[in-house]
């Protein structure tokens, strides 16, 4: 649905564990819904600190530039840096959640990426990357 290598921002690797249908506006929370219905465990992934698959349907998404550009590319940054991976790196989306599950979001350290968030308190359940 965002065509091959999708682009995924890595902090969305945490949003997406926990997103329960709420969203910026009912096509994010539908386009997010699908997304997670196509994405398989072997689907390429660019990770990219900019826009993604998931900011393509956003309203804070203006011309390609998050409103909010700055904090989520720190957040994009330090789950990069927790789960050992670099910036355009391309690797299979199981891998990839793999990675945020059992180096981020496990280990509790989700609160200090993102603590503040405005959507922070739905992320407090379990995670969809659980085994
Ligand atoms: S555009 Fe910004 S607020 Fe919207 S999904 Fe992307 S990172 Fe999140």
């Amino acid at each position: 649905m965002c065509g091959e290598a999708l682009r995924l921002r890595p902090h969305h690797g945490m949003c997406l564990a926990y997103f329960a249908g709420y969203g910026y506006s009912d096509g994010f929370s539908r386009h997010t819904a699908e997304l997670l219905d196509v994405l398989t465990a072997e689907t390429a992934v660019t990770l990219t600190v900019g826009t993604d698959c998931v900011c393509s349907a956003c309203p804070n998404n203006v011309g390609g530039v998050c409103v909010q550009a700055e904090k989520v590319a720190g957040y994009d940054r330090a789950v990069l840096a927790l789960c050992g991976l670099r910036e355009d790196a391309v690797l299979p989306f199981g891998e990839f959640v793999r990675r945020v599950q059992e180096r981020v979001l496990a280990p509790g350290k989700r609160p200090s990426v993102c603590g503040g968030c405005q959507w922070e308190s739905l992320c407090t359940g379990k995670s969809r990357w659980e085994a």
